[in-house]
C-alpha cells in the first residue's frame, strides 16, 4: 500500500501563498466592487475635506479673540451672519463671529468654532463663555486625506467604508481582481443527487455539493457544479480536463484516499504540470487531502466525509480563494476566549479541529465551550457547533477549565 507524505497545515498554507497568484484585473464601478480586492493603489485626486469645516454647530471666530473668556467674563462678538451649508462663507473681521453648522465652511480668517452650548445670543451680539484654541472644532482642508496621498492600497478588500471613501473623493471606477470561479465535482458510485427523492440500498445523497456551494459563495468565489463522477478514471480525466479549462480553481470531493477505487490523486497528477504538491495533511478531520497545481491552476482534493470536506475547504479552500482574489492582508477569523467545559484528547504531531458548541450558564451568564464529539461522517455534529477549537500539534490534549480560543463560524 502506498503511504501518504503528510504535511503540516502551516507548510500547506505557505505553499498556497507561494504557488498561486492573483487573477488578472478588470474594471468595475464601485457599486459592483464590494467584496472584491483592489488591483491598483488609489491616490486621492483631491484634498479631503476640500475646505476647512466645522465639526459642531456654533460660532466661527478668530480664536485669540476668545482668550480669557469664561463663565463669569464672557467674550463678546458681533454676529455678522450665518454660513449657509454648501455655500462659500464670507470673510471674517476683527470682533465678528458667524453662525456655522456642522460640516459648514469656516469664513476666511476664522480658525476655531465655539460650540452653541457655550454661547448666548443677545440681539446682534453673541456672548461666549469659554475660550477656544486655534483649530478647535475644525477639520482642516486635506486633514483626512491630502491630494495625491494614498487613499487605498492594492490588495485592499472593498467593504462599505472603502466604497464610501472612494465615492467621497470622486472615484467611481476601480481596477479589481477578477472573481475566482470554482469548478466542483463530487465523486463516488454510492452518491445520488440530493434532489432525487428516494435512496436505493447503499446509496447516500451528495450533500457536499450544496454545502460547498454555500461556503465558496461566502468566501467570495463563484461555483460551477460539474455533477457526480463515478469511480472510473477515464470519466474523471475527461470531465475534469474540460472543467479545468473553464475555471480558475478545481475542487474534487471524495476519492482522495489511497484505496483502489480512489482516482482523484491520479487525475490530479495527470491533469497538468507540475501535478500533485501535497498528499495528506497532518490535520483532523481531513487528513486525506490533496493539493495540486495543474497548468498554473490550483486543484484541491477534499476527503468525501462531509465534516472533513467542510473543514478542509474552510481552511485551505478559503486560502486559495483569497490568493486568487488578490487578498494581501492576513485573514483574522472572529474568535472568543472562554472556558473549556470538558477534556479534549488529541494526538501530538497533528492539528486537531474540535467542533464547539457555546453554552451560556443560566446563573452566571458566562459562556463555556462544549466540545461536540462525533466522527467526520456525522454532519449533525457540525450543524450543532458554533465554531471550532484548534489543538496545535505539540499539545496532547486540553483540560476542563482551560481558557481556549474558539473560532466562530459566520
Ligand atoms: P471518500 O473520500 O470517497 O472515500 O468518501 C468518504 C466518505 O464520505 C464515504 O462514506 C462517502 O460515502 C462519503 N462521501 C463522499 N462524497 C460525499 C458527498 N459528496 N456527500 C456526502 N458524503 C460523501
Ligand atoms: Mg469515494
Amino acid at each position: 500500500m502506498k503511504l501518504m507524505r503528510v504535511s503540516n497545515p502551516t507548510t500547506v498554507l505557505e505553499l498556497i501563498r507561494k504557488e498561486f497568484m492573483a487573477l488578472p484585473a478588470e474594471d468595475s464601478t464601485i457599486e459592483d466592487a464590494g467584496g472584491r480586492y483592489l488591483a491598483k493603489t488609489i491616490q486621492s485626486p483631491e484634498d479631503v475635506p476640500g475646505f476647512n469645516r466645522s465639526t459642531v454647530d456654533g460660532y466661527a471666530v478668530i480664536a485669540r479673540e476668545s482668550f480669557g473668556s469664561s463663565e463669569s467674563i464672557p467674550a463678546m462678538f458681533e454676529l455678522a451672519g450665518e454660513v449657509l451649508m454648501g455655500k462659500i462663507a464670507p470673510p471674517i473681521s476683527t470682533g465678528q463671529c458667524f453662525m456655522v453648522h456642522t460640516g459648514g465652511m469656516l469664513p476666511d480668517g476664522a480658525d476655531a468654532v465655539i460650540m452653541l452650548e457655550d454661547t448666548e445670543v443677545s440681539g446682534h451680539l453673541v456672548n461666549c463663555f469659554r475660550q477656544v484654541a486655534p483649530g478647535e472644532n475644525v477639520i482642516h482642508r486635506g486633514e483626512d486625506l491630502k491630494n495625491g496621498a494614498t487613499a487605498l492600497e492594492a490588495g485592499q478588500l472593498l467593504r462599505a467604508p472603502e466604497i464610501g471613501l472612494l465615492a467621497s473623493i470622486g472615484v467611481t471606477e476601480v481596477s479589481i481582481h477578477r472573481q475566482p470561479q470554482i469548478g466542483f465535482f463530487s465523486s463516488g458510485d454510492e452518491l445520488i443527487s440530493y434532489k432525487l427523492g428516494q435512496l436505493g440500498p447503499g446509496q447516500i445523497r451528495d450533500s457536499n455539493a450544496p454545502a460547498l456551494l454555500r461556503l465558496a459563495t461566502q468566501f467570495g468565489a463563484r461555483f460551477k457544479y460539474g455533477g457526480i463522477l463515478p469511480d472510473d478514471f477515464e470519466v474523471f480525466m475527461e470531465k475534469s480536463k474540460a472543467m479545468l479549462e473553464e475555471v480558475d480553481f478545481l475542487v474534487f470531493s471524495g476519492g482522495s484516499s489511497v484505496g483502489s477505487r480512489d482516482f482523484t490523486a491520479r487525475t490530479m497528477q495527470e491533469l497538468g504540470n507540475p501535478g500533485l504538491l501535497i498528499e495528506g495533511i497532518a490535520i483532523q478531520p481531513g487528513k486525506p487531502t490533496l493539493l495540486a497545481k495543474c497548468n498554473h491552476k490550483p486543484v484541491l482534493g477534499l476527503p468525501g466525509h462531509p465534516v472533513s470536506a467542510l473543514n478542509i475547504f474552510s481552511i485551505f479552500g478559503r486560502a486559495i480563494i483569497d490568493q486568487l482574489a488578490g487578498r494581501v492582508q492576513e485573514r483574522l477569523s472572529p474568535s472568543l476566549k472562554t472556558n473549556l467545559a470538558r477534556n479534549v484528547a488529541s494526538r501530538t504531531g497533528r492539528t486537531d479541529y474540535v467542533r464547539i458548541k457555546l453554552k451560556r450558564d443560566e446563573i452566571s451568564g458566562e459562556l463555556s465551550a462544549v466540545p461536540v464529539f462525533g466522527r467526520s461522517g456525522m454532519l449533525r455534529t457540525l450543524a450543532e457547533a458554533d465554531g471550532l477549537l484548534v489543538v496545535p500539534p505539540e499539545k496532547e490534549g486540553l483540560s476542563t477549565g482551560e481558557i481556549v480560543e474558539v473560532f466562530l463560524w459566520e
